[in-house]
């Protein structure tokens, strides 16, 4: 008998909840790592319309056979479709036994079209098929005979007539309209926020929280946004909580899975991952998850709530955490609530590493960290500041006086362009500049290697096109720069940064000249920086990352007087020569070497983890967050197999 799950492409609001669905239950319902995130259905989208597709792959494939331009192959137990060489014939339609097969624009070529469907096999029970339960909108079903034929009859005619399909159904679009407009969380006027550095968001109010908390669909148990949550939070959970009221368990279910949810809210680039996924991206606009996930915390805090330990048991084992940064903290959180005694040393004077000292106060306000740091060390956590590993204390000591260690000590070495003059003064770098100012809000000691610099009266131009150069340009406003222009080689559209800030920063006044290279960092008659000297640019071909290359144009060049230079061209991995003492290897980038021993994480010492932009380059607060936690439940394995306390060397 026929068997199979049938696809409504009408009735499909394209949440994706059928791919991950798929994907747990291929994977003793547990994520799997990203890269193996392969569903057997897959929900494509054209305009509007989405489509998800399921394949049983026949043996013969004559889906394939039919196909007259070869768009269509079979390769590695799947089936394959090359968008490019579709010409819409329509033959694969017709040649498919089930009649699964529709026509939809796949849009990523490089994924894969359909997994072979074993209809899941092992499951049982009225709802066996995981894609099935999960659809929100009854768009999939378990098909039989009678309902195939009909269906095959059906899409034949359409086909060969050229007569419209089935009526529209109209119950995704129902689904969808049960939710109003996104409401952007509020912001300060641009007039008042350019004048100071509090935080650019106004705390939402419970009605907004409630309003947009109730656009959100529920789409099912594990929607998408869930799966791109690099933590995968459960969203949908603490947003029913909170449109209910209930903070408190709001914030229990927030930090099952988050170790700083407050933080992540305020500066995860949402659009690039929870918001960007939303069903309702598609449509009215995402929900705003991440403002609902700082409320929820930010709220729960302030009516006294905090982590309860109470209950952990001592292990008995102590852990040297080298990083206070969102990685350290990551794993200081999972061992300290896993009985496991977390010691964090940081060479800075206040934990949180790049969210602290380097993410500036009108991002996030510093004393969330602050608050942190006491939540954390109620929760036992101890903290060693001002504690450099490799000159106050040697990585040796630790691993003698530790059972093992957990290194998240960032990356701090600022790319360099290569352009002439780049060291004359009035040329500053990034993340001394914005360190430095934090420190100046927050009214702490300078430090003499990065001193305070302010732009007051200046005319600043920002050489970047990522969030740190937006960092930058927006801290210059605030300092009174007269003029603060962003300076990138790529167009708008090719721009990294997020598109939030670049909202922000034009409403404050700064300028934007996209298409320009740097060519010179011109002097003036003492030898201080004086003019930017700049060639224009036209977008060219996707490099390998995907990303248009810029092309300069010939005998475009122009220069842009200025005061100061800030640039902003990334960073990498800093010199850490101390890792040799203890046989902690890094490979040829500078990174740490991980994954190479038992455990994800695990260094080539094996009582010694890795985790965040050390080990992965730099990314996201949020991933290193993930690397941090996960990393400290692998140590625990680690620490649960060894029979007695060790020495990590
Ligand atoms: P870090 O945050 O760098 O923490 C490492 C810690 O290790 C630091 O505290 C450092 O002092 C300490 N350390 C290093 N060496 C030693 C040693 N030898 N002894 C003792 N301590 C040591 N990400 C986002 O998601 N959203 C944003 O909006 C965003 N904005 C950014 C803005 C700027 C200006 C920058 C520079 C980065 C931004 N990022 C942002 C990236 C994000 O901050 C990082 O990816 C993240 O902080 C990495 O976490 P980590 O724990 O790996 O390292
Ligand atoms: Fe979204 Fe970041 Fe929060 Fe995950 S941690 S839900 S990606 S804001």
């Amino acid at each position: 008998m026929n068997r199979f799950v049938f696809a409504d492409a009408i009735a499909c609001i394209g949440c994706r909840s059928c791919e991950i669905a798929c994907v747990r239950s291929h994977n003793q319902e547990t994520y799997p790592e990203r890269t193996d995130f392969r569903p057997r259905i897959h929900v494509y989208r054209n305009a509007d319309m989405f489509a998800p597709l399921l394949c049983r792959q026949c043996e013969d494939a004559p889906c394939v056979a039919s196909c007259p331009t070869g768009a269509l192959s079979r390769k590695n137990d799947m089936i394959h479709l090359r968008d490019e060489d579709c010409i819409g014939c329509r033959n694969c339609i017709l040649a498919c036994p089930s009649g699964v097969i529709d026509m939809s624009d796949g849009g990523d070529n490089s994924k894969p079209h359909a997994y072979k469907c074993d209809l899941c096999a092992s499951r049982t029970g009225p709802e066996a098929q995981a894609c099935v339960k999960a659809c929100p909108t009854e768009a999939l079903h378990l098909m039989d005979d009678a309902r195939l034929a009909a269906l095959i009859r059906k899409r034949r005619r359409a086909s060969v007539t050229g007569a419209p399909g089935p009526s529209r159904r109209v119950r995704g679009r129902e689904f969808l309209e049960r939710c109003g407009p996104r409401q952007d969380p509020p912001k300060l006027p641009a007039e008042v926020r350019k004048t100071n550095f509090q935080e650019i968001y106004i705390d939402l109010s419970k009605r907004r929280v409630e309003d947009q908390g109730k656009r959100c669909l529920q789409c099912s148990d594990h929607p998408i946004c869930e799966w791109t949550c690099p933590l995968h939070n459960a969203i949908p959970g603490w947003i029913k909580l909170a449109r209910e009221g209930r903070i408190i368990e709001a914030a229990e279910l927030s930090h099952q899975t988050s170790s700083l949810p407050e933080i992540c809210g305020r500066v995860c680039p949402q659009n690039r991952l929870c918001e960007g996924s939303c069903t309702l991206n598609h449509h009215p606009g995402a929900v705003t998850i991440g403002m609902i996930e700082q409320y929820v915390t930010d709220t729960a805090l302030a009516m006294g709530w905090r982590p309860d330990v109470s209950a952990v048991r001592p292990m008995g084992r102590r852990v040297a955490i080298i990083g206070a940064g969102p990685a350290g903290l990551g794993c200081a959180d999972i061992l300290a609530r896993n009985g496991v005694e977390a010691h964090v040393f940081d060479r800075n004077p206040e934990i949180g590493g790049l969210l602290t000292f380097g993410i500036p106060p009108f991002k996030l306000d510093k004393g969330v960290l602050e608050r942190r740091r006491e939540i954390f060390t109620q929760m036992g956590i101890t903290f060693h500041l001002n504690c450099e590993v490799g000159r106050d204390i040697s990585l040796k000591d630790l691993a003698n006086d530790y059972d093992a260690v957990f290194l998240g000590v960032g990356t701090y070495e600022p790319i360099t362009s290569g352009v002439a003059n780049e060291d004359a003064p009035g040329v500053l770098k990034a993340l001394p500049y914005l360190a430095a100012n934090t420190r100046h809000v927050m009214g702490l000691r300078e430090d003499p290697r990065a001193p305070y610099v302010s732009m007051e009266g200046k005319r600043v131009v920002v050489i970047g096109g990522g969030d740190t150069a937006m960092d930058c340009l927006l801290t210059a406003v605030r300092q009174g720069a007269s003029s603060a222009i962003c300076a990138y080689r790529r167009d708008e559209a090719n721009m990294p940064g997020s598109k939030k800030e670049v909202k922000n920063a034009r409403e404050e006044g700064a300028e934007f000249q996209f298409n320009v290279q740097p060519l010179e960092f011109e002097l003036g008659t003492n030898g201080e920086i004086a003019g930017l000297k700049l060639i224009r640019t036209e977008m060219g071909q996707v490099d390998r990352g995907g990303r248009r290359v810029a092309k300069p144009v010939a005998g475009s060049e122009f220069t842009l007087p200025v005061d100061v230079i800030i640039t902003a061209f990334g960073f990498k991995p800093h010199a850490m020569p101390w890792l040799e003492e203890c046989g902690v290897r890094i490979n040829s980038k500078g990174l740490i070497v991980t994954n190479a021993m038992t455990y994800p994480g695990q260094t080539t010492n094996p009582l010694m983890f890795g985790g965040g932009d050390a080990i992965r380059g730099a990314d996201l607060v949020v991933t290193a967050l993930d690397d941090g936690r996960k990393a400290a439940l692998n140590i625990i394995r680690v620490l649960e197999e060894a029979p007695a306390p060790t020495n990590a060397n």
